[in-house]
């Protein structure tokens, strides 16, 4: 059977993907599950935080998009138990690249069908952009997971993101949908975040996971030590938190999820 593909979007930056990605993987590589986690953003924070240098990469995702090298060649098995194809800012001229060849949106589909069959699931950590390198995501995913930070402007832009899933889900790829809205870097002290996590619930209703992912700061780390969270420090908050949502991540998409076009109602 091939993998399960599952995007972190959020065209905002710094609200959590990548640290959801990689502590996602990590957890779910401890389940175990075969886990394939693939860094899309030219930043390589994901690449740096499993612990490879972004910039002594022998292979990366930008060749492996272009069909100039294969999936299989760009691999790497990290330290934590999962696999990792690596980006870094080479990856940045792909958003250009890609625009001019054929079949534009599905480069990463083609890309990723060699390895079928080789991982249970496959994550994505997306760039800060609804662009070209997000649209090939959306369009090899099952799934997005959407990260958010519940402070004032955090609705803000939401709705582009679910029309961007919905437009994709029509155009190209009906087996997409919207898994869930993840509040991460909560801090229960701040009313704001109180407020803004209860209207996320009243407009998704149960699209929100119901895990919550506090601010932490040995999330934010680990990375620094080249390791998820879940591993440098498995007894922080955070950690626990991470290893909930993977538990609670694998009981939703094993009852199918959500379709995307429910997002935005009850
Ligand atoms: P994105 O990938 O969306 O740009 P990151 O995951 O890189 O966001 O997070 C942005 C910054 O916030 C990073 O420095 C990261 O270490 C930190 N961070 C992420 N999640 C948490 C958290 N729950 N608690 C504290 N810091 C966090
Ligand atoms: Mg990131």
């Amino acid at each position: 059977m091939s993998a399960r593909v599952y995007a972190v979007v959020n065209q905002k930056g710094g609200v959590g993907k990548t640290t959801t990605a990689v502590n996602l993987a990590a957890a779910l590589a401890r389940v175990p599950r075969r886990v394939l986690l693939l860094d899309l953003d030219p930043q390589g924070n994901a690449t740096m935080g499993c612990g490879v240098d972004k910039r002594a990469l022998e292979r990366s995702i930008y060749p492996v998009l272009l069909g100039i090298c294969r999936a299989h060649e760009a691999l790497v098995a990290t330290e934590f138990g999962f696999d990792l194809i690596p980006a870094n800012r080479e990856l940045a001229a792909a958003e250009v690249e890609l625009v001019g060849l054929e079949g534009r949106e599905n480069r990463l589909v083609r890309a990723l069908r060699p390895l079928a069959g080789e991982h249970d699931l496959v994550l994505i950590d997306c760039p800060p952009s609804l662009s070209m390198l997000t649209l090939n995501a959306l369009c090899a995913a099952d799934g997005v997971i959407i990260p958010m930070q519940c402070e004032y402007y955090a609705l803000e832009g939401l709705s582009d993101l679910v029309n961007t899933v919905r437009t994709v889900q029509a155009n190209f790829n009906p087996r997409l949908q919207a898994l869930g809205l993840l509040r991460v870097m909560f801090d229960a002290r701040i009313t704001l975040s109180q407020q803004v996590s209860e209207q996320l619930a009243e407009h998704f209703g149960d699209k929100v996971f119901g895990a919550l992912i506090p601010r932490n700061v040995r999330l934010a780390e680990a990375p620094s030590h080249g390791m998820p969270g879940l591993v440098f420090d498995p007894a922080s908050r955070g950690a626990k938190a991470y290893a909930a949502f993977a538990e609670e991540f694998l009981a939703r998409i094993e009852r199918g999820g959500l379709a995307a076009g429910s997002v935005g109602r009850k």
